[in-house]
């Protein structure tokens, strides 16, 4: 459905709250407190993780459909183009119902789609924005490494140029939601010899490809929100590099 891009923030508010309404039941204390008791992905049995995904997923398509998507994203790639304070407005409204848990989206919605706009050419903005606003594409974030954690700087997973694409070889870790993404922000040494911040690139990576494999890692709690991923020859063409050469860290930060 397409809705207005002028608006008044009463009419606004008023409108938000009857499309929630008409999906979600109101929150009860109960059901906020249980909200409340995970800020990040729960650790949950694979079934109850899948049902909730699915659910998470419904849901961003259904407010995507009905203009409540990228509120005050641009609209040329699908947002409505309002003043940000209507998208805060829209917020409020949906943490008093009992919506799906955004977290299985929140990367590309909080970080990847904002390092789209500002870093990626033209040509991904327009095929890659929509999509994962949509969540029709779920990301992860392909930058924690057995020895890259809180000193990210020191990332080894290697990119190599070959023609119009490149080979990626190492190991991430602690990737959130790396087993239902199908694209990943990758950050990988292209510079033989660089150190540190030089010489980093990011890239959006296919995930499903033979030159992947994701293992999840199993918390005693019962489930597998992280993984461990392998890249071993995985290809990622140039034409999916976020930004310049040699710039990943700028990108990423
Ligand atoms: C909920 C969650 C989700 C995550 N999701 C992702 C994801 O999707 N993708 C991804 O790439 N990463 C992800 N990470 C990983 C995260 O970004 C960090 O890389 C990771 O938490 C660092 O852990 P590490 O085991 O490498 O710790 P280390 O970096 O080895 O640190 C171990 C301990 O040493 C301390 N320490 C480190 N350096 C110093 C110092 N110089 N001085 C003093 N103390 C220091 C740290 O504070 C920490 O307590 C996630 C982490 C969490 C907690």
């Amino acid at each position: 459905m397409s809705r207005s891009t002028s608006i008044d923030l009463e009419d606004f508010v008023r409108e938000s709250e009857e499309f929630v309404a008409a999906h979600h039941a109101r929150r009860t204390a109960a059901s906020a407190r249980e909200a409340v008791s995970f800020s990040v992905l729960p650790e949950k049995p694979a079934e109850v993780e899948a049902r909730e995904l699915a659910e998470a997923l419904t849901w961003r398509r259904t407010t995507y459909d009905a203009g409540f998507g990228w509120i005050d994203g641009p609209v040329e790639h699908g947002g409505r183009g309002l003043p940000s304070h209507f998208a805060d407005a829209y917020r409020t409204v949906e943490r008093r119902f009992q919506v799906p848990d955004e977290a299985y989206t929140r990367f590309s919605v909080a970080i990847l789609c904002p390092t789209l706009l500002e870093h990626a050419d033209a040509t991904l903005r327009a095929e890659l924005l929509s999509p994962l606003r949509r969540a029709d594409l779920v990301s992860c974030q392909l930058f924690s490494e057995p020895d890259a954690g809180s000193d990210l700087a020191s990332v080894r997973t290697r990119a190599t140029r070959e023609g119009d694409a490149w080979t990626v070889t190492g190991q991430k870790v602690w990737t959130s939601g790396a087993h239902y993404s199908q694209v990943g922000l990758l950050l990988a040494r292209t510079e033989a010899g660089s150190r540190r911040h030089r010489g980093l690139t990011a890239f959006l990576i296919d995930m499903d490809q033979p030159g992947i494999e994701v293992r999840p890692i199993h918390q005693m709690t019962g489930g597998a929100s992280f993984s461990e991923v392998f890249l071993d020859g995985a290809v990622v063409p140039d034409s999916r590099r976020i930004g310049p050469e040699g710039q990943g860290w700028s990108v990423i930060m």
